[in-house]
C-alpha cells in the first residue's frame, strides 16, 4: 500500500414503480437490514406542507389533486437531504426521480460528488391491483411503520406492533379518485425512465406482486450484489 486515501462512493439505489407497488415498504426494511437511508420524495414534500415552508405551500393542492409537484421543488428538497451526513451511508431513493429532468438532474447532481447509480429497480406490479393496495395502507403515526387492512394488519385492533402507538394515520391522497390521478401521472412521466435507466445499464427488474417478506429478501440480494 501506498497509503493513498480511498474514498469508496456511497452506493445509490432507486427504486422505480407506480404508487402502491411498495416502494416505501420495501425501501424502508432496506434501511433496517442494512443500514441505507430511506429518501423518499413524498415524506419529505408531506414534512414541508406539515411545517408551512413556502415549498410546503406550493406543493399542497398539486399533492392533493394526486399531480407531480414541479421539478424545481423537488430537486430542490432532494438536494438539500442528500448534503445531510448520513446520507454518506447510501441512499435508496423512493418516489424520486419520478421525470426525465430529474434522473438528469440526479445525474448530475452524483457526478458532481463523484457517485453513480448502483441500480434503478423497477417493482413490476398490476395497475388493476393498485386502487385495492392503495386504499387500505395506513402508518403508525408515531414510529412510521406501514401497515394494509387486508395484506398487513397489525396483530391487535389499532395498535402498532412495533411501538405500540394507537395514533394510526391514512394520507389524505389515498383516496380513489387521487389513486386514478397519480397513476396516470407515473404511466405519462414515470414510466419512461425504465427505458432511460436500462439505456444507463442499471435497470433490474422484480415482480413485486407476491409475499412482502418474500419480496424484501429478493430484494435485498439485488441490493447487496450491486452494492459495491
Ligand atoms: P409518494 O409519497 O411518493 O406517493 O408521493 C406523494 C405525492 O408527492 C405525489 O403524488 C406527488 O404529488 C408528490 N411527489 C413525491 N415525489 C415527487 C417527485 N419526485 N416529483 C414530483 N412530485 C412528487
Amino acid at each position: 500500500m501506498d497509503g493513498a486515501v480511498v474514498t469508496v462512493a456511497a452506493p445509490v439505489f432507486i427504486l422505480l414503480g407506480p404508487p402502491g407497488a411498495g416502494k416505501g415498504t420495501q425501501a424502508r426494511m432496506l434501511q433496517e437490514a442494512q443500514g441505507f437511508v430511506q429518501l423518499s420524495t413524498g415524506d419529505l414534500l408531506r414534512a414541508a406542507v406539515a411545517a408551512g415552508t413556502d415549498a410546503g405551500k406550493a406543493a399542497k393542492a398539486v399533492m392533493e389533486a394526486g399531480g407531480l409537484v414541479s421539478d424545481d421543488i423537488v430537486i430542490a428538497i432532494l438536494k438539500d437531504r442528500l448534503a445531510d451526513d448520513d446520507c454518506a451511508r447510501g441512499v435508496i431513493l423512493d418516489g424520486f426521480p419520478r421525470t426525465t429532468g430529474q434522473a438528469e438532474a440526479l445525474d448530475d447532481l452524483l457526478a458532481d460528488s463523484g457517485q453513480r447509480i448502483n441500480a434503478a429497480i423497477s417493482l413490476e406490479v398490476d395497475d388493476s391491483a393498485m386502487v385495492a393496495r392503495i386504499s387500505g395502507r395506513f402508518t403508525c403515526g408515531n414510529c412510521g411503520e406501514g401497515y394494509h387492512d387486508v395484506n398487513k394488519p397489525t396483530r391487535a385492533l389499532g395498535i402498532c406492533d412495533k411501538c405500540g402507538s394507537s395514533h394510526m394515520k391514512r394520507r389524505a391522497d389515498d383516496n380513489a379518485e387521487t389513486v386514478s390521478q397519480r397513476l396516470t401521472e407515473y404511466h405519462n412521466q414515470t414510466a419512461p425512465l425504465i427505458a432511460y435507466y436500462e439505456g444507463k445499464g442499471v435497470l433490474q427488474s422484480l415482480d413485486a406482486m407476491g409475499e412482502i417478506d418474500a419480496i424484501a429478501a429478493t430484494l435485498s440480494g439485488m441490493v447487496k450484489d450491486a452494492a459495491t
